[in-house]
């Protein structure tokens, strides 16, 4: 019993979303869902398609980058979520410089301090 106590606090740790990861299904689990450099990770990514906690999965993906930074998660592949992750941030420093633009040029404002 003292002996599983880390598969167990494994569980309870989970999110509840894991519980209808389809890749969790039978005949699914035989995919290569860490293929390495070379190897296809398309039929994960196809399964990850029709699965109805992506979000959720990409997500936890993008969370957890640092444990889990290789393999197929959310139907994108670690090289796909690295280049994600670049342009949202992208998007963001864009974001926040055209913020400050903005407080610039408009009249009559206060500036900020
Ligand atoms: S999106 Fe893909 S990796 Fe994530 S839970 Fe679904 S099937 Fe599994």
């Amino acid at each position: 019993m003292v002996d599983d106590l880390p598969e167990l606090v494994h569980l309870v740790r989970r999110p509840s979303w894991m519980h209808d990861a389809l890749c969790r299904e039978p005949g699914y689990a035989a995919l290569n869902w860490h293929p390495r450099p070379r190897e296809s990770a398309a039929p994960a990514i196809e399964v990850c398609q029709r699965c109805l906690v992506r979000d959720e999965c990409l997500a936890f993906a993008l969370d957890n980058d640092a444990h889990l930074p290789v393999g197929v998660y959310g139907g994108l592949s670690g090289k796909q979520r690295r280049r994600l992750r670049s342009q949202r941030a992208a998007a963001r420093r864009e974001r926040d410089d055209r913020g400050a633009v903005v407080v610039v040029l408009r009249p009559g404002r206060p500036t900020p301090t």
